[in-house]
């Protein structure tokens, strides 16, 4: 039997995903052919105008919905709007950088709750809906830095490792269903955010582009390249195939050697 990945009828939701990897989610996911539910916490005309281009170029339903990962009725409620989850995407995440003593408490906070805690409310949500439907994919994005730490990343580091417990012990509740749940580790990705850092590194640095990519940015990825928005969606899509049903609990690094070293 040759393996296809045809996703037509099931229902994607993907958090954070108005720009950077859960939006090259979205894209790949959609042109795989699900339905797709984008999200961030702002309700913009261009966070709308996202949907309505993944839909007219794949011709699937794609619909944006406002919903604050910091809070947990309104991740529950998300999953609630969505009607549906057949996959669903824990992807939200933010970033703050400083040494333990002087890490602000509410920052520590928003990073567990909106890297973690998110991804613990929309599964509690979405498992009924699988179970109901028969089938579920759990995707959680963490990060290389799930696997390994830096210094002065305290929560994003806690928050990356605690994702992939949670996802062990979700595949451990739903081994025995047709339902997985994997997480991916990237590397640095070169998404917007990533992107609007180099002029200023290139400044502190007095470095070329090239040179601050390879050298300050890339130092700890082996492969010196970027991983790609459209690879993560890639590999999402492919934990959502068929072939991938027997591929449970794990975590993927996607980090062109990284955790290798
Ligand atoms: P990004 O800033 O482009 O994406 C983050 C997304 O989360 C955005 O859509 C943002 O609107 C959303 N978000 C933030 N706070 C939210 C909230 N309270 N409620 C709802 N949505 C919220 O950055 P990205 O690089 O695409 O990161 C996406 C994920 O990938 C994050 O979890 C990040 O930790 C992880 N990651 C990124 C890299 C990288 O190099 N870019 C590497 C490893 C892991």
């Amino acid at each position: 039997m040759a393996y296809t990945i045809d996703l037509t009828g099931k229902t994607a939701v993907i958090t954070g995903s108005n720009s950077g990897i859960g939006l090259g989610i979205a894209w790949e996911l959609a042109r795989a052919g699900a339905d797709v539910v984008l999200n961030s916490f702002t309700d913009r005309e261009e966070d709308h105008a996202l949907a309505r281009e993944i839909a007219e170029e794949t011709g699937v339903t794609a619909r944006y919905i406002k919903a604050d990962m910091s809070k947990g009725d309104a991740c529950r409620q998300l999953i609630a709007d969505a009607g549906r989850c057949d996959i669903l995407i824990n992807n939200a995440g933010i970033q703050h950088v400083a040494p333990i003593p002087d890490f602000p408490v509410e920052k520590w906070d928003a990073i567990i709750a909106i890297n973690l805690s998110s991804a613990f409310h929309t599964t509690a949500a979405a498992l009924p809906m699988m179970r109901q439907a028969g089938w579920g994919r759990i995707i959680n994005i963490s990060s290389a830095h799930g696997l390994t730490a830096s210094p002065f990343k305290s929560a994003y580091i806690a928050a990356k490792h605690g994702i992939v417990g949670l996802t062990k012990t979700t595949a451990l509740e739903t081994a025995q269903e047709p339902i997985t749940a994997n997480t991916i580790c990237p590397g640095y990705v070169l998404t917007p955010l990533v992107e609007a850092q180099i002029p200023d590194t290139m400044k502190e640095y007095d470095m070329s582009r090239e040179d601050v990519i390879k050298n300050v940015m890339l130092e700890r990825q082996p492969s010196k390249e970027f991983a790609t928005v459209e690879q993560l969606g890639g590999t999402a899509t492919f934990l959502c195939s068929d072939a991938a049903a027997q591929i449970t609990g794990t975590a993927i690094s996607v980090d062109g050697g990284w955790t290798a070293l």
